[in-house]
């Protein structure tokens, strides 16, 4: 039996990059996944293809700036796969990168705060009376956070969002605990994914400066994503893993 053969989950953000590669991961494990996805059209056809390869998918128009949007996506989710088991949290969208916070505009935190940190927020509330009734108590949230909420590599807002959501995964972790609901967060660091499009020079740099010789690939993080949502992390609750190439500890 494949590790997620009975699961249906959600995963914001999945139409591309880091949260298309963690769909993919669900549904080639055996996961009924819904992309909910800003991006319409980018969701369908990731749905699409993960259907055309014989997997489990559907795609919902999902902001997680918006309640409306994201109650309609969970109850999409549980009502097409017959339960809702794991969420992941994935949704991205930033403000230019800025060094300087003082450059940084009130929109700019607004923004960073509101996708980054409370979309999160949004979609565990909706989530949890789904995720709480889940069989043998497997229901898990998983955030995607970034080494830019553990140290520092500039960006203030953003950096503040993904700080701001190692608080929210452990306050989730404890008040999800009585359900029987896990919540645990990856913090990424350099991933090559279509935000960096167009900075194959940075990209480059960073893979130097990595202690593993190269930037992370989306397949990395949806690996570490699965195991957190899997019933082998049945007593992990409340945790940040990095998955960073040694980035953290290099200085
Ligand atoms: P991408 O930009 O490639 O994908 C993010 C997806 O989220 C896009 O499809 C985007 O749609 C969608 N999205 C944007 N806003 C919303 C919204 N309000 N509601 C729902 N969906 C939305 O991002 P990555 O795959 O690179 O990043 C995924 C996660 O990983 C993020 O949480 C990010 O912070 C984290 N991360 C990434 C790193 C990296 O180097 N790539 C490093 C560290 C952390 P649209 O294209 O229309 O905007």
């Amino acid at each position: 039996m494949e590790r997620f053969e009975t699961y249906g989950v959600v995963v914001t953000g999945g139409a591309r990059g880091i949260g298309e590669a963690t769909a993919r991961r669900f549904a080639a494990e055996g996961a009924g996944v819904l992309i909910a996805d800003v991006d319409g059209e980018s969701g369908a056809r990731t749905a699409a293809s993960i259907r055309a390869g014989g997997g489990r998918a559907e795609h919902a128009v999902c902001d997680v700036t918006d309640r409306v949007s994201v109650d309609a996506a969970v109850a999409q989710a549980a009502a097409a796969f017959g339960s809702l088991d794991v969420l992941v949290n994935n949704a991205y969208a930033c403000s230019d990168h800025r060094d300087d916070f003082t450059e940084e505009r009130d929109e700019d935190w607004a923004r960073d705060l509101d996708v980054c940190l409370i979309g999160a927020m949004r979609c565990a509330r909706a989530a949890l009376p789904h995720l709480a009734k889940a069989r043998d108590r497997r229901g898990a949230i998983v955030n995607i956070g970034s080494v830019n909420g553990l140290s520092y590599f500039g960006n203030a807002a953003y950096s503040a969002a993904k700080a701001g959501l190692v608080s929210l995964t452990r306050s989730l972790a404890q008040e999800a605990a009585p359900l029987g609901v896990r919540a645990n967060m990856v913090a990424p660091g350099t991933i090559r994914t279509p935000v960096w499009d167009g900075r194959e020079a940075t990209l480059a740099a960073a893979a130097r400066a990595y202690p593993l010789g190269r930037v992370g690939e989306p397949s990395d993080i949806a690996a570490a994503v699965a195991f957190l949502a899997s019933t082998d992390a049945a007593w992990i609750t409340g945790v940040t893993l990095p998955v960073e190439g040694g980035i953290l500890g290099s200085n």
